[in-house]
């Protein structure tokens, strides 16, 4: 008998064990898969010595977090190094919006739209505090800055294409662009800009780091500490009901609704289950990986220097293919994420060579390969890209799915952020984490704060357990 079971070992589901294990109560943690990980992993996809991340690649959203702030992870190995730039977006004919972590340095860059950028996005970051606790925090109900949160409302519930329109510059717009697609939704849905705000927030604030190792170092880190504070880690089993798991006083689900509702079954109230039945996931992923023999020959001087590039283009263009994707088509010109962790941390790849990260928004469930469209907008800008490949991975959707069973159709995201679900998730309702049934608690993303390496859903999950069931 222990006092928790935590059922996945990802960020969210390491991070409930680790706040359980430091509240003093005793921890199992089941993991179906042979190493722990989920969205962090690290693997050879390509050739030898070349180090991909399989998912997670930037970690603005760990450096801002409140749970890894105080996790003190950095004494179990983990160390975040930064690149010289977190972002650039590249524009036909060699132009660029450049973010560097200096705001005032990105104004600089930005011309006419500098001082809307400090006006903007500098905002954003030089009130961080209370935007982060508001953005990673548990629902507030009584907010302490309304004022603040008000000057975010105003800025981040606007469509991206209608906030976009405060920039004149193609370079600022599309910067705003590029970080608002994240959120998988078509840009003229209220609230994307408040996506793209708090990643550029974030990475003013942090930057956007990636780990010595890659992003395998975070998770490796925790499951150290954990062990370190008494806990148990099993790997290799499949939790299917709830019968599978040893006894104890709570069950922390590092998975999405869909498959808690089959895990539980009968053990979870038929109202609940109706409620969480109605949970939407969203677009799926195309992922790419690749060995390189010399880094990518980008037209533009700074993105040879960047982290991460968003390929897509202009505003407009990335808002048709963010929009095809929603309507379940496939962009001729997708909008493209491209992370060159190497630059930062050579130890990913052999000397002199580098790994090349990337990713394509799809439809759920595609089936596509989108290889042909992501190179074409790599060699859009950067001409010459194939001659540098070695080797290529690709993972779709399926795939993605059989890796992690958390990436229903492909969502890598834990369910769609749109409507509701960006601030509600998995149900309407204050107490996301619990479920009628005391024993059975929800610690993945698909809780808030939703998707992300942040470990923050794990660490309101454990607290509302300490609290509740554990008290
Ligand atoms: C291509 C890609 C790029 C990304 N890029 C970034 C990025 O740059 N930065 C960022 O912050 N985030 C990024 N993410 C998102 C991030 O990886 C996830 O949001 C995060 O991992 C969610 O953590 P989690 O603990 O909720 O779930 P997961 O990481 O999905 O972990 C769930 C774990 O539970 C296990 N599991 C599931 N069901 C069972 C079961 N029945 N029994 C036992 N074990 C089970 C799974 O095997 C998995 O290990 C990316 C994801 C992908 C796929």
């Amino acid at each position: 008998m222990v006092d928790v079971v935590v059922v996945g070992a990802g960020p969210n589901g390491l991070a409930a064990a680790l706040t359980i294990a430091k509240a003093g109560r005793s921890v199992h943690v089941i993991e179906g898969r042979d190493t722990v990980g989920g969205g962090s992993r690290t693997a050879e996809l390509t050739l030898p010595g070349f180090h991909h991340d399989v998912c997670s690649a930037f970690h603005p959203l760990a450096a801002v977090s409140p749970f890894f702030a105080q996790a003190g992870l950095e004494a179990f190995g983990l160390e975040l190094l930064q690149t010289e730039l977190p972002l650039v977006h590249p524009l036909d004919g060699g132009r660029a919006g450049v973010l560097h972590r200096d705001v005032a340095q990105t104004a600089a860059g930005l011309g006419v739209d500098g001082p809307r950028w400090e006006h903007y996005v500098g905002w954003v970051a030089r009130r961080w505090d209370v935007l982060g606790e508001a953005t990673l925090g548990p629902l507030v109900k009584v907010p302490r800055h309304p004022l603040t949160l008000a000057g975010f409302g105003l800025r981040g519930l606007p469509p991206l294409t209608l906030a976009g329109k405060v920039f004149r510059t193609p370079e600022a717009k599309a910067l705003l662009t590029g970080a608002s697609a994240h959120a998988f939704l078509p840009l003229n849905r209220p609230l994307t800009t408040a996506m793209g705000l708090a990643l550029l927030g974030s990475a003013h604030v942090a930057g956007w780091p990636v780990p010595r190792g890659g992003s395998q170092a975070i998770v490796d880190a925790m499951a150290r500490q954990l062990e370190s504070l008494g806990g148990t880690i099993e790997t290799g089993r499949t939790v299917r009901s709830l019968a599978d798991v040893p006894p104890s006083k709570a069950v922390l689900f590092d998975v999405t609704p869909r498959q808690l509702l089959d895990i539980c079954g009968d053990e979870l109230p038929a109202g609940y289950r109706r409620r969480l039945g109605g949970f939407r996931y969203g677009p799926g992923t195309f992922k790419l990986d690749y060995a390189l023999s010399a880094p990518i020959p980008w037209t533009n001087p700074d993105a040879r220097r960047a982290g991460c590039l968003h390929l897509g283009g202009t505003l407009q263009e990335i808002a048709h293919a963010e929009a095809e994707v929603n309507r379940g088509r496939h962009p001729d010109r997708p909008f493209v994420l491209v992370g060159q962790q190497s630059l930062a941390d050579p130890s990913r790849a052999p000397e002199g060579q580098h790994t090349l990260w990337a990713y394509c928004h799809v439809p759920q469930g595609s089936t596509v390969d989108m290889t042909d469209a992501v190179e074409r907008q790599i060699e859009r800008f950067a001409p010459g890209f194939r001659d540098v490949v070695l080797a290529r991975s690709t993972i779709d959707n399926a795939e993605f799915e059989a890796y992690n069973p958390n990436y229903v159709g492909g969502d890598i995201a834990g369910g769609s952020h749109g409507g509701l679900q960006l601030v509600m998730r998995p149900r309407p309702g204050l107490h996301p984490y619990t479920t009628p049934n005391p024993r059975v608690l929800m610690c993945s993303a698909s809780t808030p704060p939703g998707g992300g390496v942040h470990g923050m859903c794990g660490l309101h999950a454990a607290n509302a357990a300490l609290r509740g069931v554990l008290r």
